[in-house]
């Protein structure tokens, strides 16, 4: 899996969207990574790079998955709090990442 280092664009609009300031963020927002916005009036569109730690995460939840017990990926999905998913690319990226190790899995 490769996460972008790009700046995201907005699915909508097709413009750049802009890192949001650190100073308006909570302790769990910039836990989870750099958010950007777009910039675009009454779009409510934003984009998470996952950070480190939330990563890292990710491959706990990759580490701990069993297989077959648990072959639901949607279900491991479920199991990552809401407010880490805002948005489809990472959601897509998450899914990816887990069906790589399902596959790995069956083998
Ligand atoms: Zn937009």
């Amino acid at each position: 899996m490769t996460l972008s280092v790009k700046t995201p664009k907005c699915k909508v609009h097709k413009c750049d969207m802009r890192l949001r300031s650190k100073s308006h963020q909570t302790a769990e927002q910039k836990w989870c990574g750099a958010w950007y916005d777009c910039l675009e009036p009454s779009c409510n569109n934003s984009t998470l790079i996952p950070s480190k730690p939330l990563q890292e995460l990710y491959k706990e939840h990759m580490a701990t998955a069993q297989y077959p017990t648990k072959p639901d990926v949607g279900e491991l999905i479920m199991s990552i709090p809401p407010h880490f998913i805002v948005d489809r690319d990472v959601v897509q990226e998450v899914i990816e990442f887990l069906s790589l190790f399902v596959k790995q899995k069956q083998r």
